[in-house]
């Protein structure tokens, strides 16, 4: 694991001061803020003597995948809930070389996760319960330390959201160290308001918190032409790889509010590269 994750100043066509986290360099497979917020439930596994994990996702999940490698390195076995019809593709073929066994279940069967896990983990002492995305306590705390590795002060912080839970836990952070920055959180899903509710679960303070509810793109793993277009031109011109899912489109959204002046001149802004490249294996068929 490379940790802390480097900070290096992204060379752009008219943002002077832009900045990246590459957290996708954390680990290849355990990618991201997918490793933050599994880090403190391996822990918790762990204490509590729990070596097999059983956790959730849909077939091109990359929290299945940061799962599958996290567990094969720590020594736990793992097992996931596959969400809909049988399916191969090279996301599961992945996670099953890291030695992941995989359950398909029905989609509205899926939404009981926990009596999912209960029926078939309920009796194994062994088992232990991680949530898709790896939503939880131990989530937020492991997405904390992203804001406590930083040695630079920035005003805006941009971040791409699906539960909110690295979100929350940046925010968090910038308000336990008192920083002026600003949280800016970009809803990958249609409706996304629905995240400062999550977020404020974890941390009731939102007065620092900007929610673009405006760069979904349609949905969850839903793209455009123009998201598309975008993406091909960000990866050849900076060099730094991105994915369709997510981070396409928190740097979609940094451009584009940017283009708007909305930002002053010389701030410093920083994007948190969340990992998740291999989403786009999801959809080969776009490019
Ligand atoms: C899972 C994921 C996210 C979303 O994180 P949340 O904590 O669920 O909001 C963002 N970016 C990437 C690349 C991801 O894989």
């Amino acid at each position: 694991m490379q940790l802390p994750s480097p900070t290096q100043q992204l060379n752009h066509e008219f943002i002077s001061q832009l900045w990246v986290k590459r957290d996708d360099l954390i680990d290849t497979f355990v990618s991201g803020n997918k490793w933050r917020k599994l880090k403190y439930s391996l822990e918790k596994a762990r204490l509590e003597n729990k070596n097999h994990l059983i956790t959730f996702g849909g077939a091109f999940s990359n929290h299945l995948l940061a799962t599958a490698a996290a567990s094969a390195k720590n020594n736990f076995t793992c097992t996931a809930f596959v969400r809909g019809e049988k399916v191969e593709n090279e996301m599961l073929m992945l996670c099953k070389l890291f030695g992941m066994s995989l359950i398909f279940v029905d989609r509205e069967i899926y939404k009981h996760k926990k009596i999912l896990f209960d029926t078939h983990f309920g009796k194994d002492e062994n088992s232990f319960f991680i949530n898709e995305g790896g939503a939880s306590e131990e989530g937020v705390l492991g997405c904390c330390e992203i804001i406590s590795e930083l040695t630079d002060v920035y005003d805006h912080i941009f971040v791409a959201a699906g539960t909110g839970t690295t979100a929350a836990g940046l925010l968090k952070e910038i308000n336990l160290k008192k920083l002026t920055t600003k949280l800016h959180v970009i809803p990958v899903l249609k409706g996304g308001d629905f995240i400062t509710e999550e977020i404020e679960k974890y941390e009731p303070n939102t007065s620092q918190l900007t929610l673009h509810t405006d760069y979904h793109f349609g949905g969850y793993a839903k793209t455009t032409p123009k998201l598309i277009e975008f993406m091909k031109h960000f990866i050849s011109s900076t060099g730094l790889m991105i994915d369709p899912i997510y981070t396409a489109k928190m740097f979609f959204a940094i451009d584009d509010l940017a283009k708007q002046n909305y930002f002053k001149k010389d701030e410093k802004i920083l994007a948190l590269h969340t990992g998740g490249i291999f989403g786009v294996l999801g959809m080969k068929d776009k490019f």
